[in-house]
């Protein structure tokens, strides 16, 4: 098998996983790295994510045949910039990790133009609240979405290259025009996060003057305020390289939640049943209970009577099976569909899981 050199800049929960999915398929590929801080470029040696590490961006660049840029969208640019000044390998891929992909691209089409080498963006779609090289994990990217998104740099076989290298994610690879691509995410993605962020700090001024607010916040609220916890400074970056994208889903926002006033303001009982049918018939519709997206997850919920050893029980009839997070729904369950929600990795873990529990116990089995 052809031996090559990968070059990862930034060692973080992206690249410290692209390059453990790299490795799993092609053991005999050298892995660079680069990081700025000592804490994850010495992580990542501990644990074998990278063969070498340096703090030095141009470094290894030379040396590489692909250089994945898996650092913020910014320094992302600046590195681009840094590559189109040195002395590569001749035809090396570049490409990157960006959430957003219109000002990556056109950085790339800009500063690489005139050099013999290949770029394509890429984003792998998917991630987790946890950051650095410690969080790296060789399945992140299993059955999640890699966009590639071509540029004037894409050669005829750039992508079918990195498919192969990248193999070792198990991700389903698509193509997709950078604008698209962020028009796209700043409406599943990127939008829903600021609503999500915008709830919450309604509800956090509400609570000061009604301090039940606290208590009643339930299963429902949870789903919409999840994403609340994610990482200040990579949603900044985000909104502020796909403003035109993203304010256009503000401003169309603004207009449905007037007209929902007025349909109650009118006491428009047909109008408002209509508003909620729609919505629930375009769920029903629409494939976001596939995993696919960003930190998304197969999710069971089984309604256990609240006795002891319930949970034991189940754990135990699901040993050598993998779960992503176990939950116990305690709280105010009115709209949960079971106490206990276990999380899996795979459809076919979840499969396997609902088999077993029916079929060895009388609790009621879900899946969302
Ligand atoms: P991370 O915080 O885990 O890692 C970021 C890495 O970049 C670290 O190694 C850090 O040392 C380095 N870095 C940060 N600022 C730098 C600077 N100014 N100069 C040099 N190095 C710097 O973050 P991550 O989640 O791995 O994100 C990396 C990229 O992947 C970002 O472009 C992000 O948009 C993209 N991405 C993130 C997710 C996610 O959910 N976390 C999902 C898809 C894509």
């Amino acid at each position: 098998m052809e031996e090559k050199v990968i070059y990862i800049a930034g060692l973080g929960l992206i690249g410290g996983s692209l390059a453990l999915g790299i490795k799993r398929d092609h053991p005999n590929y050298k892995i660079l790295g680069y990081n700025r801080s000592d804490q994850s470029r010495n992580i990542a040696l501990e644990r074998g994510i990278v063969d070498e590490a340096t703090a030095n961006f141009e470094e290894f660049a030379p040396l590489a045949d692909v250089i994945i840029l898996a650092v913020p969208i910014k320094q992302t640019i600046t590195f681009i910039k840094t590559l189109s000044k040195l002395d590569l390998k001749e035809n090396v891929i570049i490409t990157d990790a960006g959430s957003t992909k219109g000002d990556i691209v056109k950085a790339a089409e800009r500063y690489l133009a005139d050099r013999p080498v290949q770029f394509v963006g890429s984003h792998p779609m998917a991630g987790s609240h946890k950051s650095g090289a410690i969080a790296a994990d060789v399945n992140l990217f299993e059955n999640a979405y890699y966009i590639f998104t071509p540029t004037s740099l894409t050669k005829e076989n750039t992508i079918a290259e990195l498919k192969t290298i990248l193999s070792g994610l198990h991700a389903r690879f698509i193509e997709i025009d950078a604008a698209e691509h962020d028009r796209v995410t700043s409406q599943v993605s990127h939008f829903p996060h600021i609503l999500s962020a915008s709830l919450m700090e309604q509800a956090g001024d509400y609570a000061a003057e009604h301090e039940m607010t606290n208590y009643f916040a339930a299963g429902g609220f949870r789903d919409m305020t999840r994403i609340a916890e994610s990482e200040p400074g990579m949603w900044t970056s985000i909104l502020l390289t796909n403003k035109e994208a993203v304010l256009s889903r503000i401003d169309d926002f603004k207009g449905r939640l007037d007209e929902v006033a007025q349909l109650i303001f009118q006491n428009d009982e047909d109008g408002i049943w209509n508003y909620f049918n729609d919505a629930r018939q375009t769920r029903k519709k629409m494939k976001i209970h596939k995993r696919g997206g960003v930190e998304s997850s197969y999710d069971l919920f089984v309604d256990v009577p609240d006795e002891e050893d319930v949970i034991l029980e189940i754990l135990e009839l699901l040993r050598g099976t993998s779960l992503v997070n176990i939950h116990i729904n305690e709280e105010n369950r009115e709209d949960i569909f079971g106490i206990l929600q276990i999380s899996f990795k795979s459809a076919r873990d979840l499969e396997h899981a609902q088999k077993v529990i029916t079929e060895k116990t009388n609790y009621k089995v879900l899946i969302k």
